[in-house]
This record gives C-alpha cells, structure tokens and sequence, in this order.
C-alpha cells in the first residue's frame, strides 16, 4: 500500500484514482472543482479541500491536468510542500517542454519525477487498461511501476525526461494523419460507386490496413463497435485530436522535424472544431470531407 495524492480528479483522474483506491493504496485527492472531489470521494478517495492537505504525507503525486500550464503551476506549488525523495508523476498529456520544465522542478525540490501520458481514453480509466507511456529516470520507474500497474495495463519506459510526452504525441500524429486518410479513401470509393464493405474487405487485409480502418472505422457497418456506427459519439473528441495535433506541431518547430502532413492534419482538425465539431468523435471529419466535395 502506497499513500498517494491525486491532484486532477476529471473525467480521467477521477475513475484513476478509483482504481488506486481498487487496488489497496491509500488515496488523498484534490481538485479545483467541487464536483469532481465529491464524485472522487464516493469511490473511496479522501476528499482534501487543499492541495497542501492532499500532498501531506504522500509518498507518491500524480496529477492529471489539462494543459503544460496547469502542470508547472501546480507543481511549483509542490516545491515548498514535498519532503525530499517523494515520487511526482504527471500523466497529463502536455507540451514537451512543459513536461521538462516539471521534471527541472522535481529535481530542485530532491524529488524523483516522471512524464507519464496515457492512451485509452476515458473507457480504459475506468477499466484499468490505459497504457502509459513514460519518460525520467530507471529509479524513478522501477517506484512507479507497482502504482501505474494499478491503472494501466501496458506501462512502456520510452526513455529521459519528456519520453513519454513524445511518444504519445508522435503516436497521435500518426493517429490523426492515418484517419484523415481512411476517411479520404472511403469518400474516394463513395465517388466512383464502391461499396464501404468492399473497400473494408480489400484494406484491410491489404497495404492500406491500419487503426484508423480496421478498429476504428469512420463509416457505419464495417466495424460495429467503431463510434461511426454510433452517430459519431461517444469516443475520442476532435478537440482532444486537435489539442494533440497541435502539440506535434509545437514540438516540430522547437525541435526542426519536418511534419508538413501533421501540420495539414492540425490544419483541417481547427477548421472541423471552429464548425462546432469539437465534441464530436474525431472520426466524424469524413463528414466534412464530404461537404467539402459536396455532397
Ligand atoms: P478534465 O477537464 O475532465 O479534468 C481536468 C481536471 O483538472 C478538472 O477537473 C479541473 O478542475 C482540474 N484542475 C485544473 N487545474 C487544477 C489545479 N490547479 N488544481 C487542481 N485541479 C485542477 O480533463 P481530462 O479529460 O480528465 O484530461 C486530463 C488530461 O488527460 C488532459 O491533459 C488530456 O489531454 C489527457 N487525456 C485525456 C483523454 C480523454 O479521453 N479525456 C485521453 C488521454 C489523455
């Protein structure tokens, strides 16, 4: 057992935490909106009306925010509230450069850090089978490893400090280009009078299968299971693709990576989500692909 405070108890941390609580661990939590502490605490999570009281005597921070903004602040916080050698890990999926930034901090308060973005959405935190996808030091994984394994079920160490957040925003550029291109290829077929199963059949056991066609289908029928076949909702939100995309695009420019496809991804993904979209599971963009023809 583990004491451990969550700071971010939303939509991800909030079924996080639980499957903490789940496993044995000793959980405090805290969260700026009183909604998400109450419906924390009715999963066992002692609720903390301060993120002072939540952190003290943890042996283990983990947040999950939104932004690389929310991170540094709450983690500068942490410097003056953290004994020496407590575990702080961020699952939030941020910026690079925030995500070094964080560890920087930990390093000056003597705490040990890591970068720890998941994929899986809010399905694979409730279920406790995200996969986590981590960046910082052996030592700090190898402490990790027990509590992450309490929420995921594929923990990946991809290397230093902003590994993690690398990998997972390299993973989503691939995810949002490849759907672009599924969803391309279905309107092409709609156009010359091919049959969404005949494509299916061919791609997906030809050089064209991937993700984005053969478990994520963006057109009704193929896959069942596939958000298309749901009116496009629940799944993983355009704006999320987009917030994603764009953060590929940040860590090109700062780094001199040549992504001209990423790029028009993030392009057409602000121009899906300016038409009121956002909500709407990313798959959904072969709609506007289609009006764009159209029809
Ligand atoms: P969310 O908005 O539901 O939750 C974020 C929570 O952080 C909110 O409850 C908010 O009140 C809290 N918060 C903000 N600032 C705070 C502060 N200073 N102190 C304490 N609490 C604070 O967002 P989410 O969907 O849970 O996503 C969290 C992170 O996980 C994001 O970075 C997101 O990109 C990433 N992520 C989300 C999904 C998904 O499907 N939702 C999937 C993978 C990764």
């Amino acid at each position: 057992m583990t004491k451990i405070a969550f700071v971010g108890l939303g939509n991800m941390g909030g079924p996080m935490a639980a499957n903490l609580v789940k496993a044995g661990h000793e959980v405090s939590g805290f969260d700026l909106s009183e909604d998400s502490v109450k419906a924390a605490a009715a999963t066992g999570v002692r609720a903390s009306p301060a993120l002072a009281e939540a952190v003290r005597g943890a042996e283990c921070v983990i947040t999950m925010l939104p932004k690389g903004q929310h991170v540094i602040a709450v983690w500068s916080d942490l410097a003056t509230l953290l004994p020496e050698g407590t575990l702080v890990i961020d699952c939030s999926t941020i910026d690079v450069e925030s995500a070094r930034k964080a560890h920087k901090l930990a390093e000056v308060m003597n705490c040990i850090s890591l970068d720890a973005p998941v994929s899986g959405g809010t399905g694979g935190a409730a279920a406790g089978t995200l996969t986590f996808m981590v960046g910082g030091s052996d030592k700090a994984f190898a402490s990790a490893r027990p509590i992450l394994e309490a929420m995921g079920r594929k923990i990946v160490h991809c290397g230093h400090a902003g590994a993690g957040q690398a990998a997972k925003i390299c993973n989503n550029m691939i995810l949002g280009i490849s759907m672009i291109g599924v969803c391309e290829a279905f309107s092409l077929a709609e156009k010359l009078g091919l049959s969404h199963q005949a494509l299916f059949d061919v791609a997906s056991t030809s050089s064209g299968q991937c993700w984005s066609l053969t478990t994520y289908c963006p057109v009704p029928g193929p896959v069942p299971t596939s958000p298309a076949n749901n009116d496009y909702r629940p799944g993983f939100a355009a704006a999320l693709m987009l917030k994603d995309l764009a953060l590929s695009q940040e860590a090109a420019q700062q780094s001199g990576a040549a992504t001209p496809l990423g790029a028009h991804a993030a392009e057409l993904y602000a121009e899906f989500e300016k038409a009121g979209h956002g909500g709407d599971d990313f798959s959904a963009i072969i709609r506007m692909l289609r009006e764009k023809a159209g029809g």
